[in-house]
């Protein structure tokens, strides 16, 4: 899908095993900017290196123009495919360095990350070739489309990164603002509410171009970061009213904060476990958002 004049999503659906027999559907975005050459942020996971060619190719370009895959961060649905696409034309591969141990060791990151479908999910480990840190400008000649300026955006994960396409005011958010009613999946929710505050006060966004949403454009976007915000604020008090109940359990705890989001079933797994007791380390914060 053609979302501005050098910016194309391509949309991976894929399925996570939980259990034997039992699945859970989820999508992952991955964008292709185009210019003289051509820059991937984000790969989908294991297997979406064919769609991303085939999708190059139905624009009239080929896949062999991939100078640079920027990776958000390290998850799987992120960096599952990155493996296949550098061995097949060499491309270099850019991330945060807090993201490149688990990038270059997925039996690192399984052990300290376990998540459903793991292995299934990623192509093998890549080499990370280039650190990309805040401030950094990814110059317009690696890709002819303008300046990409980097955002360090924790919370979801240590090594977050954001990216916005100067020239189209795009900002690529990777999963740093969570889909308000999705699975939310952080690792520090006082992290998380302090970069999407930083993501808003970005000024001229155009268009909002995350991982598990839509493109959204306009003032849609800034909706979307509201609604996020909004989300984590729910969710955190959701957590404090279990927890002020006596649920010592985190899976009880998780069962019941599911519910109440209503979540589906599937979504009761270690990776909501793991977000919801982030915000269990910050339980003495009665207003998140007024916190951080
Ligand atoms: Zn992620």
């Amino acid at each position: 899908m053609q979302v501005t004049p050098t910016i194309h999503a391509i949309r991976h659906s894929f399925r996570i095993p939980i259990a034997p027999g039992i699945t859970f559907d989820r999508f992952v975005y991955s964008y292709v900017v185009y210019g003289d050459t051509i820059i991937l942020i984000d790969t989908g996971v294991a297997g979406c290196e064919n769609q991303i060619f085939e999708h190059i190719r139905s624009t009239g370009r080929d896949p062999s123009e991939i100078a640079l895959v920027i990776l958000t961060h390290s998850h799987p649905d992120h960096i599952g495919a990155a493996r296949a696409i550098q061995q097949t034309f060499g491309c270099s591969i850019a991330a945060h360095p807090a993201e490149r141990n688990w990038i270059e060791d997925i039996d690192l990151q399984n052990r300290e990350r376990p998540v459903p479908g793991f292995t299934d999910l990623l192509g093998g480990p890549v080499h990370v070739d280039h650190d990309l840190v805040d401030g950094d400008i990814i110059e317009a000649d690696e890709a002819g489309a303008g300046e990409m300026l980097v955002f360090h955006t924790p919370g979801h994960s240590n090594g977050s990164i954001s990216l916005l396409l100067q020239s189209e005011r795009a900002l690529f958010s990777g999963d740093a603002i969570p889909v308000a009613g999705d699975l939310p999946v952080y690792d520090d929710a006082a992290l998380s509410v302090k970069s999407i505050k930083r993501l808003r006060g970005v000024a001229g966004i155009r268009v909002l171009l995350s991982s598990w949403d839509d493109p959204r454009l306009g003032d849609a976007a800034y909706q979307r970061i509201n609604e996020g915000l909004e989300y984590l604020r729910i969710i955190h008090e959701v957590v404090l009213t279990s927890h002020n109940e006596g649920i010592t359990d985190l899976m009880e705890l998780t069962k019941r904060t599911a519910a109440a989001l209503g979540l589906p079933p599937q979504a009761v797994n270690p990776l909501l476990a793991r977000t919801l007791a982030a915000n269990l380390q910050i339980k003495d914060s009665k207003n998140l958002l007024e916190d951080y």
